[in-house]
Formats: C-alpha cells, sequence, structure tokens
C-alpha cells in the first residue's frame, strides 16, 4: 500500500512512523531526560471544608533545566503518602494545573509521582473557619455640594449592600482561604448632634473641593472635629486634600489608630481629627463597593496583596498568594510569584474583580479592632472609646513563603 501512494503521502506517512515511534520512545522511558518534578500551590493554606479548593502548579524539568511537557492524567497525587485518584493534573498552559481540597483540619504533605520520580513535600495546612463576634460600624458620606447622586445613579444603601455582600463572604468568593469578617458597616441614622439624618449616611456639604491641599485639609479637620471619628468612619467624596500626592482618579485611606497626642488615652475629637483618620473616593467613578471596601479594609489594617517578587515585599499576610503588581487575565486569573494560577478576588488587589477577604486579613482586621484604636465601636469598658474586650491574640504579620 506504501508502494501504490504518491510520494508526499509517503513523506508524511514515513514523518507519522517516526513520531509515533518517538512519541511511544517518550512514553515508554520518559524519565532518562528528566531531573525531577516540582510541585507549588498558590498559599499553604486552605479551609478545611467541601468547597475551597487550593490551585497548584506541577512542572517537569529536564537536566538542562527546561519545563517539558507531560501528557495529561500521568502525574499522581499523593497526600500524606496516599494517591488521590480524584485529583486530575492537566497540563494547562494558562491555568491551575490541579487543585487540592481538604474536608478534615490539619496538615498534609502533598507529593506528585510520575513513574519513579517523585516531588519534594509541599506542607500544606487546612484550616477551620472561624468565627467571630458580629462588628457594626457606623459610615457617614461626606458629598461635595454639586455632587448629585440620584443623577449619577449612585445610591449609597447599594454600595454599602455591596460592601457588607464582601465582608461578610457572601459573594461566592472562590479564594481557598475565603473567610467571613462578621464586620458589617452601616449607614449613619443620625448627625453628631443626635438628630435624624435626612437620608441616612449623607452629609451633603454646602461648598465643592477647595482649590488647595491646605484648604481642603482645614474643612476636612473641621468636620472630623464633629463628626468624631470615635463615632463614624469617614468617608469623604472628592474632598481631596491630597491633591497631587497620587495619581488621579486614586483613592486613599488612612487607619484610625494614630493620634497626635503623646498619649492614646488623651486624645480628644478635636485632637484626633488632626491625624486626618478618614477615607477619600477620588470621585463619582470610583464610588463603587468595589473601592470602598477596598479603602475600608486599609483604614481597617489591610495593606494590598501585590509586592515585589524580586526583594520578596507583599503584604505580610500569609494565606494571600506572593504577587507582583499586574494586571489579570480575561477570566480574572494572576499568576503567583512561584508561578502559579489562582483567581484574583482579593479586595486589596488591583485591577481584579473584588469578592472577598481572607481568613488571615480577617484576623488583621479583628485584632485591629480588638486593641486599642478609635473605631466608632460601642464602649464595653472605661476607656474611653476604645473597644474593652480582646479576645484575639496578635497575629504575626511577618511569614515567610514560597
Ligand atoms: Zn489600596
Amino acid at each position: 500500500m506504501l508502494m501504490r501512494t504518491k510520494p508526499l503521502f509517503q513523506l508524511i506517512y514515513l514523518g507519522w512512523l517516526v513520531f509515533t515511534l518517538f512519541a511511544c520512545q517518550k512514553n515508554l522511558d520518559p524519565f532518562g531526560e528528566v531531573q525531577k518534578i516540582s510541585l507549588k500551590a498558590s498559599v499553604s493554606f486552605l479551609n478545611a471544608d467541601t468547597s475551597s479548593r487550593l490551585p497548584l502548579a506541577i512542572s517537569v524539568i529536564d537536566k538542562a533545566g527546561n519545563a517539558l511537557n507531560y501528557p495529561d492524567s500521568a502525574i499522581q497525587i499523593y497526600a500524606n503518602g496516599v494517591w488521590q485518584p480524584d485529583i486530575q493534573v492537566r497540563n494547562n498552559p494558562y491555568s491551575p494545573h490541579a487543585y487540592y481540597r481538604s474536608k478534615q483540619p490539619g496538615q498534609i504533605s502533598l507529593q506528585a509521582r510520575w513513574g519513579p520520580l517523585i516531588s519534594q513535600p509541599l506542607i500544606l495546612t487546612a484550616r477551620p473557619k472561624k468565627t467571630y463576634p458580629i462588628i457594626r460600624l457606623p459610615v457617614i458620606f461626606h458629598i461635595p455640594q454639586s455632587l448629585d447622586l440620584p443623577k449619577k445613579g449612585i445610591v449609597l444603601k447599594q454600595v454599602i449592600a455591596g460592601v457588607n455582600q464582601l465582608y461578610r463572604d457572601a459573594m461566592a468568593n472562590s479564594d481557598p482561604n475565603h473567610a467571613d469578617s462578621f464586620i458589617e458597616f452601616y449607614l449613619a441614622a443620625t448627625n453628631p448632634d443626635g438628630y435624624p439624618l435626612l437620608q441616612a449616611g449623607l452629609n451633603q456639604l454646602d461648598f465643592d473641593d477647595p482649590a488647595t491641599n491646605q484648604a481642603s485639609g482645614a474643612k476636612v479637620d473641621s468636620i472630623l472635629a464633629h463628626w468624631c471619628i470615635k463615632q463614624y468612619v469617614n468617608i469623604f467624596v472628592k474632598i481631596n486634600w491630597e491633591k497631587g500626592a497620587h495619581p488621579v482618579g486614586s483613592s486613599f485611606s488612612y487607619m484610625p489608630l494614630y493620634s497626635v497626642d503623646p498619649y492614646p488615652g488623651d486624645a480628644t475629637c478635636a485632637s484626633l481629627s488632626k491625624a486626618r483618620a478618614a477615607i477619600m473616593i477620588a470621585d463619582e467613578n470610583a464610588f463603587t463597593f468595589s473601592v470602598v471596601a477596598h479603602e475600608l479594609g486599609h483604614a481597617l489594617g489591610l495593606g494590598h496583596t501585590f509586592g515585589d517578587c524580586f526583594w520578596y515585599t507583599d503584604d505580610h499576610v500569609k494565606d494571600t498568594p506572593r504577587q507582583q503588581e499586574a494586571h489579570p487575565d480575561g477570566t480574572n486569573q494572576k499568576q503567583s510569584c512561584g508561578g502559579v494560577y489562582f483567581l484574583a478576588t482579593n479586595v486589596m488587589d488591583y485591577y481584579n474583580r473584588r469578592s472577598g477577604l481572607t481568613q488571615d486579613q480577617v484576623a488583621v482586621m479583628r485584632t485591629i479592632i480588638n486593641y486599642p484604636t478609635y473605631l466608632p465601636i460601642h464602649v464595653e469598658s472605661s476607656a474611653g472609646g476604645r473597644m474593652g474586650y480582646r479576645d484575639v491574640p496578635p497575629v504575626v504579620l511577618i511569614d515567610c513563603r514560597e
């Protein structure tokens, strides 16, 4: 039959034969050229439940240090020495190669195997979810005179509802460490004199942003002296006392943790106002639940999830992937410094579709809430405007990963 085909087809057939022989050779003995299998996870923690899944990256490295392609399903995953037949390893170029789930809390030693080759153990910790007492924080939005919220289609209730969904982990967040913060925000119902506000959470100002930072700062100081940070989370929209210090369109936030007083106990509303512990939302375009939730995260002690892979900087929160500042791909995925793809859902990330927080981010915020600070939380001690109970031990903020 080969003799009767045209020369071109003979050549194709011959090529196919050689390819098949070579491919068979590779499948029969792929290990001669392979140096090692590497197994990485986006982070070392995951929720112990049925839904959370930790993205994994599995690479096969040849003796020259190059990554090799490997057949789908050739590699098997072992947890504490036991084969996990449910974990399918796929050699996807732009997404995780596999996921790990654990219903049980505890430490897991994960390994990838291909024939006689076995990866170094990857130590993971599956953690049960935590609960905390619910904390509710009153929010007041200071809106410039000429910003007509209904005209711009901005509804404060909707903004706060979105923030609360995110903070209460109700957004179908797929992060392996997604967590409920048990923190809720509500639109303040009364003004500092105790009278009901015309619209909850709204203080429509009788001026627009002054031209200079000094003039804007003076306005903000006088507002904060009245709308005390012990009573409200203050959010200014388009009243920018740091013009020129940030890129146009950037919002920013200061934690209500520091005062200008030498002794924190001496702090009064007037002296606290000088620290300008408030949030500034740049403009109506930034007036979304996503940006407000992000700035509230800063106000409660969180940093950005990204840092610098080379200098090994990041948010010092151990269950968020260490990553470079980057745009996600079309499916909201990013890559960790270790090259593991993950869905970028974190509220403290940039450019992503934000839908939640992690367990350790929640631990940071709950520590800020539980330790002396000037958040508008119901006073349960004689500490003068500070939180009374301290049921959460300090979290370790610095941890080395990957
Ligand atoms: Zn930020």
